[in-house]
């Protein structure tokens, strides 16, 4: 099994067709949205999870790259201003991953990335707003 975060980029052309749906129907695939831009003038964006067997996560990227989708991988960083954090822990209690968690061994709050869902809760419910989210320019 293969699990991806990717980044898909529809031209204005392309962009009304259901690929999420073709890649669970006919390649196997999990697919999570975690953003989506598309608007039927301009061009689209769709930040996805997708999981699966590996001949299934490419044969169903060949398939987006067929109809002239581009796929990127998705760069992102979560940035904790460690100047303005106490490590009230207060993320930790709205992040619904655990991606945010508190370290035992000294009670300082620690961020896992493999498990961040972008969901941002955590950039709106820390009370010193020491935490931001960089998505690549085009995410945005
Ligand atoms: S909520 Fe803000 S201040 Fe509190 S631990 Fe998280 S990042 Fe630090
Ligand atoms: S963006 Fe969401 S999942 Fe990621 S660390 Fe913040 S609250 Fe957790």
């Amino acid at each position: 099994m293969v699990s991806h975060r990717i980044v898909l980029i529809f031209s204005k052309d392309i962009v009304d067709k259901p690929y999420t749906y073709h890649l669970v129907k006919d390649y196997n695939l999990l697919v999570n949205i975690l953003r989506a831009k598309i608007s039927p003038e301009e061009e689209g964006l769709l930040v996805l999870e997708v999981e699966g067997k590996r001949t299934d996560f490419e044969n169903g990227m060949k398939y987006l790259k067929e109809y002239g989708v581009k796929i990127l991988p998705l760069v992102k960083e979560i940035k904790r201003d460690k100047d303005r954090c106490y490590n009230c822990g207060a993320c930790t209690a709205v992040c619904p991953s655990g991606a945010l968690h508190i370290n035992k061994s000294n009670w300082f709050v620690d961020f896992d990335e493999k498990k961040c869902v972008l969901c941002e809760a955590c950039v709106k419910g820390c009370p010193t707003r020491s935490i931001k989210i960089l998505f690549p320019d085009f995410v945005n």
